[in-house]
């Protein structure tokens, strides 16, 4: 044994991490958007998202590898194929109405998503709030506490490489440019640096040395995090803290139905790395509660209507 030997330590094992390593791609994220809107056909994602050939190609074998979707032909006896949700992409469901309801609630981006979802149980358009099934109440970033898993997992895998900078990937689409959510959710690092800031305010090297990140890549996220409005930044003593602001809030739930998501598909059947546990005692399981009627979303109970005229 070498004391003077570096230990390479990976992040912590989480289950929105391990979640993100199959979602966490913008031209992911929107595919899956567009699969959720019921589109099938490859030249119809070619369309709807103004996606080069080769990308979708890619993107398309990524999501059949990961069990997100499968090849199937259009009809029987058919030689054309076209592409099917698995349960495990349609168990996505609250975080694709998270994105959603992310963007009604911030002014000039609803046209980004220009359809309304419709609760059939009420007939109102879609407004909802994430709720613990336990309790019942609104659940908030404040309202929840992170517990490890013991003994603690830590990420083994070495991270995929990543771009230093995070601005050109969504926006490359210009269709995309305001597409907040799902351009957050295509980055791993935005999303992993604002789940940390959720459990409480932290300077720049305290979140490069949480997440095994390094200092440059936290600090363009952090930017761009800013640059959204999502977070800001105080002088305390000779430090600047990060937190989250107000408007990050509606952004919580996102990133817990995809935890959620996490513990359901991505830890091989074995317990979860990381707990949520809500302020009323049970380890969180939250769900989207209609505003209008009360009764629990499911994706049975909604539509998706095109916003006419
Ligand atoms: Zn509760
Ligand atoms: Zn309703």
């Amino acid at each position: 044994m070498n004391d003077s030997e570096p230990i390479v330590t990976g992040p912590p094992a989480t289950s929105l991490r391990r979640a993100l390593q199959v979602l966490a791609d913008p031209w992911t994220m929107l595919i899956l958007k567009e699969l959720f809107n019921g589109v099938r056909r490859f030249s119809a994602f070619q369309r709807a998202l103004n996606i080069p050939r080769q990308t979708l190609s890619l993107r398309l074998a990524h999501l059949c590898r990961e069990q997100m979707m499968y090849r199937r032909p259009t009809s029987p006896g058919h030689a054309a194929m076209d592409y099917a949700p698995t349960a495990k992409a349609l168990d996505l469901q609250d975080a694709m109405y998270a994105i959603w309801l992310w963007h009604q609630a911030n002014p000039g981006s609803a046209d980004i998503l220009p359809f309304d979802i419709v609760h059939q149980g009420c007939g109102q358009v879609l407004s909802a709030h994430w709720c613990c099934t336990a309790c019942d109440t609104a659940v908030t970033s404040g309202a929840v506490t992170i517990q490890r898993t013991q003994p603690e997992q830590i990420e083994s895998d070495p991270r995929p490489r990543l771009a230093r900078r995070n601005d050109a990937s969504v926006t490359a689409n210009s269709d995309a440019a305001g597409l907040v959510a799902a351009s957050l959710v295509g980055d791993l690092p935005c999303n992993e640096i604002l789940y940390l800031l959720f459990q409480e305010p932290r300077h720049m090297l305290a979140i490069a040395q949480d997440l095994a990140l390094g200092p440059g890549i936290v600090r363009d996220r952090l930017d761009k995090l800013m640059d959204l409005g999502l977070i800001r930044e105080e002088a305390l003593g000779r430090r600047l803290v990060y937190s989250v602001l107000p408007r990050a809030e509606g952004f919580y739930p996102l990133l817990l139905a995809i935890a959620d998501w996490g513990d359901r598909w991505c830890n091989a059947g074995n317990p979860p790395p990381d707990l949520r546990v809500h302020d009323c005692g049970s380890i969180l399981r939250a769900r989207y509660k209609c505003d209008h009627c009360g009764a629990w979303l499911s994706r049975e109970t909604l539509r998706i209507r095109p916003r006419g005229g």
